[in-house]
């Protein structure tokens, strides 16, 4: 028991937190930030009747976004999840082929790739960023899979064929996605970026989720622009765009009063309702961000000093949205990390640990991974501390 953090630590470092978080409210990990102009644009949509995704405000958020990114076709979609799903339906994913994730990312990476039919493979994470580690990837694949004579990639394993790689820009801090994009290129598989937390965040001055074949954002009401709840998918790809959207909406081809649908569609479109609350918020999304900057830093000052636990930075060469302010406490164990979750909780703090890593879960435990000790050690260091506008400006 020698090694037990002791309670005079945690405290302390509750103490610290208190500093940004100050007694006297409660604050939620991420609220949303929504205010009378949000409330205008919505009202708008009502008045005008074209609440469904044939209305404007669905074209109108799909061009904000696009402008802003910098990636010219995007599809709104009813969540991040369903984004995903249709993305690599679009991008033509094998059947029962394994796609390349991290065990730590948030369960519906994964759920998305089985409900697109192909089967999560998980794969080590590295410290800095929390993002997909190229070199330990190259190493696995290089041990267990092989090319064959048609092209593809293998894993000897399962004799199944590995089809993409699914980088994660966890909590808005860009992984390595240029060396990503090189591994994936060199495997010949595809690349697509699950930049649901990455609104705002850029790697090299581009913005995350134009580094591969496809991306999807989450518009849900913790991230940081909402619509409720809505995703999208983006990509420099006409065709690939066009299947997406194709299949989102029931599979209908354009005829103005037949329905002839040419195979099985899904309905996954984001209704203008709820993209109007998008258009308000994305003109917002500058002054968020800043105020998200100042939050993070605010945390630094806060724990400047403290030696048992750190602020995570972005990295060098991305430019993080700071989606989440997270610290990380180097060697907590399991016990130590519940007790400062809850002595936070009972000051009203709403912190969170980082998710549990899927592999270690009923519904994925099956499926196949590589070595992951780094995510098995982050998953017990990691706090995300309250990240909303709110904390700064209420
Ligand atoms: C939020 C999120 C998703 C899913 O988005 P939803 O809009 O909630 O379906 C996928 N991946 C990551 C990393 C997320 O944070």
């Amino acid at each position: 028991m020698g090694n037990e953090v002791s309670d005079r630590v945690i405290q302390e470092c509750v103490d610290r937190i208190s500093l940004v978080c100050r007694p006297g409210r409660s604050y939620p990990l991420h609220e949303p930030f929504l205010d009378f102009q949000d409330a205008e644009e919505v009202n708008r949509c009502i008045k005008s009747g074209w609440v469904s995704y044939v209305g404007p405000a669905t074209h109108e958020f799909e061009t904000a976004l696009s402008s802003y990114t910098g990636i010219p076709h995007v599809i709104c979609t009813s969540s991040g999840t369903t984004a995903l799903q249709l993305l690599l339906r679009g991008l033509d994913i094998q059947p029962e082929s394994e796609v390349l994730v991290p065990a730590l990312t948030f369960a519906a990476t994964a759920a998305a790739i089985i409900h697109a039919g192909a089967i999560p493979h998980f794969v080590d994470v590295e410290e800095c960023a929390l993002g997909v580690d190229p070199a330990a990837l190259d190493n696995y694949l290089s041990d267990s899979c092989r090319q064959s004579s048609d092209g593809k990639f293998i894993n000897v394993a399962t004799g199944r064929v590995v089809s993409a790689l699914l980088p994660v820009h966890t909590f808005g801090l860009a992984c390595r996605i240029k060396e990503l994009r090189a591994l994936a290129d060199s495997y010949n598989i595809l690349l697509v970026e699950d930049a649901a937390e990455g609104l705002g965040s850029t790697f090299s001055g581009q913005h995350v989720g134009g580094f591969g074949h496809g991306s999807i954002l989450s518009f849900n009401g913790n991230k940081i622009v909402t619509t409720g709840g809505g995703g999208a998918v983006l990509t420099y790809d006409l065709e690939v765009a066009e299947r997406v959207r194709h299949l989102s909406s029931t599979a209908k081809t354009p005829h103005p009063w037949r329905f002839f649908h040419d195979e099985v569609g899904f309905n996954f479109r984001l209704p203008s309702l709820n993209a109007a609350l998008g258009v308000s918020q994305m003109r917002k999304l500058e002054s968020m961000l800043a105020t998200k900057r100042t939050l993070h830093s605010d945390y630094k000052s806060a724990f400047d000093g403290f030696s048992s636990a750190t602020v995570i930075n972005e990295p060098d060469d991305g430019s993080s949205n700071y989606w989440l302010s997270t610290i990380r406490w180097r060697g907590l164990e399991a016990g130590g990390l519940d007790r400062l979750l809850q002595s936070l909780h009972e000051h009203r703090i709403m912190a969170r640990p980082i998710w549990e890593p899927l592999h270690t879960l009923a519904p994925y435990k099956h499926f196949p991974h590589a070595p992951l000790p780094v995510t098995e050690m982050l998953a017990r260091e990691l706090v995300s501390l309250p990240s909303g506008v709110g904390v700064r400006e209420v």
